[in-house]
């Protein structure tokens, strides 16, 4: 497996690939892999010829009390697990590669971000998609592989790829999830074992909220028992927990339509996000 430091050197790789007709798939990362990771990858060496992944801890997009410090890192372990799971390169730049002192551009996808976590977190999804598109053009994939778990995210990078006319198939995944229902997620590592149980508490509760969605109970009804499951089974404090369209995000408020039923929670530092499509949802 091959480990490309330097955007130069990964988009040589790239482009010797290309020239030879094999289809390149990429699976951007902020590192400390887990099976949600490993799924993404998965997909992609089974659909693809060559298969990256970027491991890049990107600081635009973490808000100034947020936990960019401490994000979990573990290099070696993702290189051991990238080469077992049969990826051929590992792009991981530093930050000064990514964002030298003159940088100064950024992607905006203006509707998309405002809602559920860019309203929490302002600049997020500016981050996401000015790293994305830098990920897009450093590796130069003909298919790129996200996660449901991040469905925001997901639906702002699509838009951000049609927009621009980036020649590449965005593909999402499933949520990978413990046997506890938890969603896999690098933060889960800040967890302690009683944490972990509480934190399962939160995909139970949005599977309640589904199954009242699905029986047409009212949007503020289904928001108000999620949230008050939450707070019966847990130490959770709820951010929000909204019921969305899962084509413009927009709230939705007519009881058993398509939607995607996510919310955010946090437990002390520890913040975490999960969702449930209820109907039709993204095309994966
Ligand atoms: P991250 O390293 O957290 O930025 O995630 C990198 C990619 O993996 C993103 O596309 C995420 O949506 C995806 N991902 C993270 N957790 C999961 C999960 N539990 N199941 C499926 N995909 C995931």
């Amino acid at each position: 497996m091959l480990l490309a430091p330097t955007i130069r050197r990964m988009q040589e790789v790239s482009r010797s690939w290309q020239k030879k007709g094999l289809a390149i798939g990429l699976v951007p990362t902020m590192g400390y892999l887990h099976e949600g990771h490993l799924s993404l990858i998965k997909k992609a060496v089974q659909s693809c010829d060559r298969v990256i992944v970027s491991v890049f801890v990107n600081p635009l997009q973490f808000g100034p009390s947020e936990d960019f410090e401490s994000y979990p890192r573990d290099l070696k372990k993702d290189r051991s697990l990238c080469r077992r799971a049969g990826v051929d390169a590992l792009f991981v730049p530093s930050a000064r590669e990514m964002y030298p002192a003159s940088f100064q551009t950024s992607i905006e996808v203006e509707k998309l971000s405002r809602g559920l976590e860019g309203a929490v977190r302002p600049g997020h999804f500016r981050g996401v998609a000015t790293v994305v598109a830098k990920l897009l053009n450093a590796c130069l994939p003909n298919v790129a592989f996200f996660g449901q778990k991040d469905y925001q995210q997901a639906v702002v990078i699509r838009q951000m790829v049609a927009d621009l006319n980036f020649p590449v198939k965005i593909v999402v995944c499933p949520t990978v999830r413990e046997p506890s229902g938890l969603a896999a997620s690098s933060r889960n590592s800040y967890l302690g074992e009683s944490e972990r149980k509480e934190a399962s508490m939160l995909y139970r509760a949005l599977q309640l909220g589904a199954e009242k969605w699905k029986a047409k109970m009212p949007a503020e009804e289904v928001i108000r028992i999620v949230k008050d499951y939450i707070a019966k089974h847990s130490g959770f404090e709820i951010e929000y927990v909204e019921t969305s369209d899962p084509k413009t995000l927009l709230p939705v408020r007519e009881a058993g339509r398509p939607a995607v039923l996510s919310l955010a929670a946090r437990l002390g530092k520890v913040r975490l996000i999960d969702n449930i499509l209820v109907g039709a949802g993204l095309k994966t």
